[in-house]
């Protein structure tokens, strides 16, 4: 196959429950399992001889200027065979997320050493483009003059781009209590029609579920198995970065877990399709204010598991009270015998700084992972040699309120900013604070507080 043929589409969906398993036409505009509910997954007819040297294929279009190759989801376009025409794809060069070393966050850890891939990196900032590419190809194919979504922000900076890059009507739902700045103002400026709903976060996913029903938007949340199909070529770029070598672990935050079931069947189909030998342990780290998943498994996987009703924590994209792909990220977890933890919005603002000292930074969701390895690590489930990846999931820009008030000494707990608490207790204590100095403007005053600080040594993460 030459470097730019459009593999044929062999797919179709599937239901991920083991009791129906019912199967549907890929080009069908549903969401979930018309029989029983349950969730969708992407599937195909795999010609195993066709991927036998897919990874020399993927190597070699690094250095095609063409844009399919060029986009760090679409480069891996064997593996995601379902668009039916080039035509279809609407990219802005998603993926390409740099993998780096971190080794003041690794000294934090406890780990030896920990490289972080940076989703953050991507066109909007945030892992979400990667799916939004893939989840607009399918809008494209089902004829959809308009898509939607619910978000806490991340989702709909990243459909707002990618509906107006592909002409289509954007509408987002989110919720009424505190948004992340740097997120609504995308969504503004890329021009998708804002619904602020008076609820939470799962209200708006309820009523966008519903609007997708009775009326022609086409819903782009991750419940959308095609949105996992772009996310699934996070694990597929992290291993070409690594030339091909498989991580011991991958950590990732847990909100609605759509990140971990992407992950976790990138790198199933891989394995299964024997394209890699073994399977890194997939580890998600959740907010204890919002941890329905890491609460259910703490509690021994009894039931169905239940959903938090007032999801609260100050990472706002994992503030997620009833994660849309639960049984998915449970399969993910199962099939790569990972584990799941529960860090505190202290612990996530304290190794969101870190993360900063390694000169990389990043949003509160994405810091619960350094969070979540220093407590594993610390409770010996993390061996300190492990060869891990952390996925930092969105930029520091993206909620740059959060950044100055831990840094100034004025970053309160939801709890305290309803006046449930008083102000002492609701304040996360800002041991790597950095805050802005106030000085006279006075040459020889500044000249003897610059001469003072480089004095020091340059600042170290305190451990
Ligand atoms: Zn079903």
């Amino acid at each position: 196959m030459s470097p730019n043929a459009f593999p044929r589409p062999v797919a179709y969906l599937q239901c991920i429950e083991t009791t129906c398993r019912a199967t549907y036409d890929a080009g069908e505009r549903i969401y979930t399992c018309e029989r029983c509910g349950g969730l969708l997954d992407v599937c195909y007819e795999w010609r195993r001889a066709e991927l036998d040297n897919v990874f020399a294929t993927f190597d070699a279009r690094r250095a095609s200027y063409h844009p399919h190759d060029v986009s760090g989801v679409w480069r891996f376009r064997e593996l995601l065979p379902f668009a039916t025409s080039p035509c279809q794809i609407v990219t802005l060069g998603e993926g390409n997320t740099p993998l780096w070393d971190a080794p003041r966050s690794a000294r934090y850890t406890g780990l030896k050493q920990l490289t972080v891939k940076h989703q953050g990196m991507n066109p909007t900032g945030s892992f979400k483009d990667n799916g939004m590419t893939t989840g607009v190809a399918q809008a494209r194919r089902v004829g959809a003059q308009a898509v939607a979504c619910a978000s806490t922000g991340n989702t709909s900076a990243s459909l707002a781009a990618y509906a107006a890059r592909a002409g289509l009507h954007g509408l987002v739902f989110i919720p009424g209590g505190r948004i992340a700045y740097g997120k609504l103002a995308q969504s503004l400026d890329y021009g998708a029609v804002t619904l602020q709903i008076d609820g939470n976060f799962d209200d708006a996913m309820r009523l966008v579920r519903e609007m997708a029903r009775t009326t022609p938007l086409y819903l782009l949340n991750s419940v959308n198995p095609f949105r996992l199909e772009g996310q699934k070529t996070i694990a597929f770029e992290l291993l070409q970065q690594r030339r091909w070598r498989v991580p011991d672990r991958v950590v990732v935050p847990g909100g609605n877990l759509g990140n971990v079931s992407a992950l976790g069947k990138g790198f199933k189909e891989l394995y299964d399709l024997g394209l890699i030998t073994r399977m890194p342990r997939l580890t998600v780290v959740q907010a204890e204010g919002a941890a329905p998943l890491a609460q259910w498994y703490a509690a021994g996987r009894q039931g169905n598991g239940r959903p938090v009703t007032e999801p609260k924590t100050l990472a706002t994209a994992i503030q997620i009270g009833n994660p849309v792909s639960w049984w998915k990220a449970v399969r993910a977890l199962d099939w790569t015998h990972g584990t799941c933890t529960i860090v505190s919005d202290q612990e996530i603002a304290d190794a969101k700084a870190v993360i900063g000292r390694d000169g990389i930074g990043c949003e509160p969701a994405s810091a619960a992972t350094v969070a979540g390895l220093r407590r594993l690590v610390a409770e010996g489930c993390v061996h300190p040699e492990e060869d891990v990846v952390a996925i930092l999931t969105g930029n520091a820009l993206k909620d740059p309120d959060f950044t100055v008030q831990y840094h100034t000494g004025q970053l309160f707990t939801d709890a305290e900013r309803e006046m449930h608490l008083t102000r002492a207790e609701g304040l996360i204590t800002s041991a790597f604070a950095n805050a802005p100095r106030r000085v006279p403007p006075d040459a020889d005053v500044l000249r003897r507080v610059i001469l003072d600080l480089i004095a020091e040594p340059p600042p170290l993460t305190a451990s």
